[in-house]
């Protein structure tokens, strides 16, 4: 097996399921951005064949760390691609951010099982992932917990008979936060998410509800639902991950704890299971569970990508890209937390008069990204302003 992104959150907690699997996988390739030394260190520990670090500034680092190993190194993006189509069964694809199309596409092979976390590659160019994954005949597992739990729920009956699928929220830290609030709150409030432990990107994206937002882009296009039979459901204390209701009134949902060693584990053993001794699911301690509807007033950015999705064409593409930057924005402490979803929307109006197509290849895709990054640094100054 390979790992692109295996330093990150994703990346341990598959690397930590290696561990308690000892010789049941194979490391073929490990990437990361720019911890060469925490790269070495797996690399050495698992065997890998290759290791690959994205910035070129840090390969002298790497390949040092790695004298004397036998392991290649490599970097830079013909690393990444090196990485993702070198021989194995199954790739991790947990890069964050469009940062991992090129290498995510790459990794799509026959006979191979790609466990895909990077959701941002899905939205920004989810029709031509999913076309390429059927021509070359690779199967696309998801990792995200809550499209794990539907691609498990959907075992459960013909796809003729799903009514509807329903992707639960926590709500992230601000769930009960009043809208007047939300101005103030700091991006250490928002980098401590209730029940998930993950990279700050996807943690920011929780907190705003893009997160959901992406989701319901990355649902429609693992699993060709329309909008329309797609929903989202607030669940604060994530052990509902998702449901799906058929048309005979059954509704099938998977549960488990909020740890994402559950949906790779599945991942990775699929069409088996692996026993991992995971930590048990304990619903008399829990008591209870509780539900309740997301609030697009005080989280615009669910409502956005939802407006996203509908629209189509390059909008998801553009959202996605406006996303990073302005959450980028958010951390470094130059926009407020409700500047996040503002700018968003500012830079899908914007691309609206550049009358942008839905990408059919990759470098379409990239090329709309671009746009759409400067467009939303062009208008980062304005917001930050506001911030101020
Ligand atoms: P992270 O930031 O913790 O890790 C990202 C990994 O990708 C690291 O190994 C990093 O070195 C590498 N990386 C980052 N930028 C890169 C670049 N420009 N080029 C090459 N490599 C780069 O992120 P994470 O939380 O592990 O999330 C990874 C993906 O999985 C995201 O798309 C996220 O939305 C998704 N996801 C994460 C979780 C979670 O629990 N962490 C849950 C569901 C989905
Ligand atoms: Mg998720």
């Amino acid at each position: 097996m390979t790992i692109l992104g295996a330093t990150g959150s994703i990346g341990t907690s598959t690397v930590d399921l290696l561990r308690r699997a000892p010789g049941r996988y194979r490391v073929t390739a490990l990437t990361a951005r720019r911890d060469a030394g925490r790269l070495a260190a797996l690399a050495r520990e698992f065997g890998a064949r290759l290791a690959v670090i994205a910035d070129p500034n840090a390969y002298r680092e790497l390949k040092d760390a790695l004298a004397g190993s036998g392991i290649e190194a490599a970097a830079g993006r013909e690393g990444l691609i090196a990485a993702a189509t070198a021989p194995a069964d199954v790739v991790v694809a947990a890069i964050t951010g469009a940062a991992g199309l090129e290498p995510t596409l790459a990794a799509l092979a026959p006979n191979r099982r790609v466990a895909i976390a990077n959701k941002e590659c899905l939205v920004c160019a989810g029709r031509l992932f999913m076309a390429k994954a059927e021509t070359e005949g690779a199967t696309v597992l998801p990792v995200d917990s809550e499209h794990n739990a539907v691609f498990q729920a959907l075992a459960a009956g013909p796809r003729e008979a799903v009514e509807r699928v329903t992707l639960t929220a926590s709500g992230g830290p601000f769930r009960t936060f009043p809208l007047e609030r939300l101005k103030r709150v700091t991006v250490e409030e928002a980098l401590k998410h209730p029940t998930w432990s993950m990279g700050a990107k996807v943690t920011i994206d929780s907190a705003t509800l893009m997160n959901k937002g992406l989701e319901l882009i990355e649902a429609n296009h693992l699993f060709g639902l329309p909008p329309e039979r797609l929903d989202v459901l607030v669940h604060p204390q994530s052990i509902v991950h998702a449901l799906v209701t058929f048309h005979d009134g059954s509704v099938v949902a998977e549960l488990s704890v909020a740890d994402m060693r559950v949906p790779i584990a599945y991942c990775l053993a699929w069409p088996d299971r692996i026993d991992w001794q995971p930590p048990k699911l304990d619903l008399a301690a829990l008591g209870s569970l509780s539900f309740e509807r997301p609030d697009l007033e005080r989280f615009p950015a669910l409502a956005l990508a939802r407006g996203a999705l509908e629209a189509g064409g390059a909008a998801p593409t553009v959202l996605n890209a406006a996303n990073e930057i302005a959450v980028e924005a958010f951390l470094a402490r130059r926009i407020d937390f409700p500047g996040i979803p503002a700018l968003v929307e500012a830079v899908l109006a914007k691309a609206v008069s550049e009358g942008l197509a839905e990408p059919a290849t990759v470098s379409e895709a990239l090329a709309i990204d671009h746009v759409a990054r400067s467009l939303c640094r062009g208008l980062l100054p304005e917001f930050a302003a506001k911030a101020s």
